[in-house]
């Protein structure tokens, strides 16, 4: 079976427009630095890349449906060969009672059964604790990765990740490592 890492995208992929603030096209979509240098070795050593977003922007009626497709193919354009393998995200309002918004793990376990991944030999990495979580949940080791980083204990059980670092490149440095 494969094994994956699964990303969060914004505040892991692209810099966080801020909290309960939303990219809302592609001018306004950054980078984060050396991210391209750190998905170019998670597939070296044999990661599939998945993406796995909330992007409620879409049902809160911010943005587009199109408007989000035109962001993610712009996003994949620009990566290149580092470009995603599969993208999978929720584009629902919070308060719309669908079954993918995270904590659900439901996007992790679609991505798992479309490409015959291994929960179990993959990795979340996100910037927020329902990343890990949705992580958790299903059955992933998980990586919180932000600047400023919580207190272990300042988590629910729940919501404690495997490991915690403040940048992206540190987290890969870890699995890399770690195998
Ligand atoms: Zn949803």
């Amino acid at each position: 079976m494969t094994k994956a890492i699964f990303l969060d995208r914004d505040g892991i992929i692209n810099v966080c427009p801020g909290q309960d603030k939303f990219v809302l096209n592609w001018a306004e979509f950054r980078f984060m630095p050396r991210l391209r240098e750190n998905l170019k070795r998670l597939r070296a050593h044999g990661y599939f890349l998945s993406l796995a977003t909330n992007q409620s922007g879409v049902g809160r009626g911010l943005m587009t449906l199109d408007t989000l497709h035109e962001i993610h193919s712009n996003m994949q354009r620009e990566l290149g060969t580092e470009a995603f393998d599969a993208i999978y995200f929720c584009a629902h309002h919070p308060d719309a009672g669908c079954s993918c918004r995270k904590p659900s793990p439901q996007m992790i376990l679609q991505s798992c059964a479309d490409h015959g991944i291994d929960p179990k030999q993959s990795v979340m990495i996100g910037d927020s604790n329902r990343d890990i979580e949705m992580g958790t949940a299903a059955g992933c080791r998980t990586i919180l990765c932000k600047e400023k980083l919580p207190t272990f204990e300042s988590l629910k059980p729940q919501q404690r990740p495997d490991r915690m670092f403040k940048t992206l490149s540190e987290a890969v440095e870890w699995i890399v490592n770690d195998e």
